[in-house]
């Protein structure tokens, strides 16, 4: 029986896919990510389940829809005594390590479990001189958190038993909010302007009282941290936006810089070590961004700038050199993807399904042509209202529910319910929702149905 392939798994926290040269960024290149989409696949239509941080990896770990794994918003915790992928992986003869933002709780049933080396940042954590839980003792460590997170990776990779194969969870804090770059990418952008979105001067006409009540803006709501000076005097509101634009968007592209520099590192250590053929490499992040779309900052919307992860991923000897897939995918269906390489089959309850055969350039019968989402954290830190909703290949329907529905951390102030329809191929950047135009009524009743089986179908009751 041929060795299973390794996995290498990088991911980052809020790098859009709209800021990887590999996707047709207009505001940065990324050599070193694309270094893995053109030995792989691009995956264009790579979608999260629930557009924040830890849900996401939560997600990510057990194959589960949010509801079904208790982590539904970002005060929720991780039981590990629910089945991972991890587990499943070891268990089956690999090495197992995970270094980089964990985010799902730590010390008892919120420790890693299935890992034979942790190494993770308490919560966020920070980027100067981070402290991690290593194993579980609380350890100091000297240098940019990204470098750091590296070395500790080549230090394991480098030190592992090489007769059998490994599972190297690679996750990054960058570049997640306050956007503190490494020293030697501080000055990255000094010299030009970065162009801004289309959707820049977006002013919330045509859509739902939701996107014009969240507090995302970047004219607005970035404050000092982020920014880390106060805008010059004397600025015009459109002149100060701008400056706030580029203050912002160019801190978030150098810690993407160092991203970078840790995606080049891991990437030649496969190939000095001769084991890039038999290495499954992924570069993905636990969602979207928006990067001045919209006029906004963050995410959590269903929008697709948020809902949309970026997903490459390289294995010479399955998935051609230099393909673009587009199939729908989503973050639950990594784990019985990552077993289905391991030869194993995703055991109940998970529930995503494998696409090793779509990432071949396959279409398996049956393979969705819709997605379901939700975002619980009504009203939470940036006032965006709860909301679950289907996502086709054209269209997406967007319900507003306006209710904290029993979360940690929303808000119990209920807003008024309300409903977004947008004609993705009509209105690719969403800024005119069709709900309301009779000529849509057919699309609306059919999505409104298959919204509600979505919802069932994942075991969504609430
Ligand atoms: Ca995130």
């Amino acid at each position: 029986m041929p060795t299973p392939p390794n996995l290498l798994f990088i991911m980052s926290d809020d790098h859009a896919s709209h800021a990887i040269s590999a996707y047709g960024s207009a505001i940065n290149q990324t050599p070193q990510i694309d270094r893995i989409a053109s030995g792989g696949a691009r995956f264009d239509n790579c979608f999260c389940t629930n557009s924040i941080c830890a849900p996401s990896r939560a997600t990510i770990l057990t194959g589960l829809y949010s509801h079904n794994n208790g982590v539904k918003t970002l005060h929720d915790h991780l039981d590990g005594r629910q089945q991972t992928y991890p587990q499943l992986l070891r268990a089956a003869g690999y090495q197992t390590a995970i270094v980089g933002k964990w985010h799902l709780g730590h010390g008892g049933v919120n420790d890693p479990t299935g890992f034979d080396y942790w190494c993770i940042l308490p919560g966020h954590g920070v980027y100067d001189d981070p402290n991690m839980f290593e194993q579980g003792v609380d350890t100091h460590f000297t240098g940019h958190v990204s470098d750091v997170i590296t070395e500790r990776s080549l230090t394991w990779l480098r030190a592992r038993d090489k007769s059998r194969p490994f599972a190297l969870m690679v996750h990054h804090k960058a570049p997640h909010r306050p956007w503190i770059p490494a020293e030697r990418h501080q000055h990255l952008y000094d010299d030009c302007d970065v162009p801004t979105p289309p959707t820049f001067d977006d002013d919330y006409s045509f859509r739902s009282e939701a996107a014009k009540r969240a507090k995302m803006r970047i004219d607005r709501d970035l404050n000092f941290t982020d920014l880390k000076a106060d805008p010059p005097p004397g600025l015009s509101p459109g002149e100060e936006k701008h400056w706030k634009y580029q203050r912002y968007i160019k801190d978030y592209l150098r810690c993407v810089a160092g991203i970078e520099d840790s995606v080049g590192a891991l990437l030649d250590e496969l190939d000095a070590e001769g084991i890039a053929a038999d290495t499954i490499v992924i570069y993905t992040s636990d969602q979207g961004f928006f990067l001045g779309d919209h006029g906004w900052y963050d995410k959590r919307f269903m929008y697709e700038e948020s809902l949309r992860m970026p997903f490459v991923m390289r294995y010479p000897r399955e998935i051609p050199a230099g393909s673009v897939v587009t199939p729908i995918v989503l973050n639950n269906d990594f784990m019985a993807t990552f077993l289905d390489y391991a030869g194993l089959t995703a055991p109940e309850p998970t529930q995503g399904r494998s696409f090793r055969a779509v990432a071949r350039g396959e279409t398996p019968d049956g393979w969705r042509d819709a997605l379901y989402y939700r975002y619980w954290m009504h009203l939470a830190d940036h006032n965006v209202a709860a909301h679950y909703g289907v996502r086709t290949e054209r269209y997406k329907l967007i319900y507003y529910y306006g209710r904290a529905l029993g979360t940690t951390g929303s808000i119990e102030e209920p807003t008024p319910p309300e409903w977004e329809l947008f004609d993705l191929r009509n209105d690719p950047m969403e800024l005119h929702s069709v709900h309301d135009d009779p000529a849509y009524a057919p699309v609306v009743k059919e999505l409104t149905e298959r919204l509600v089986e979505l919802k069932a179908a994942a075991g969504d009751e609430e």
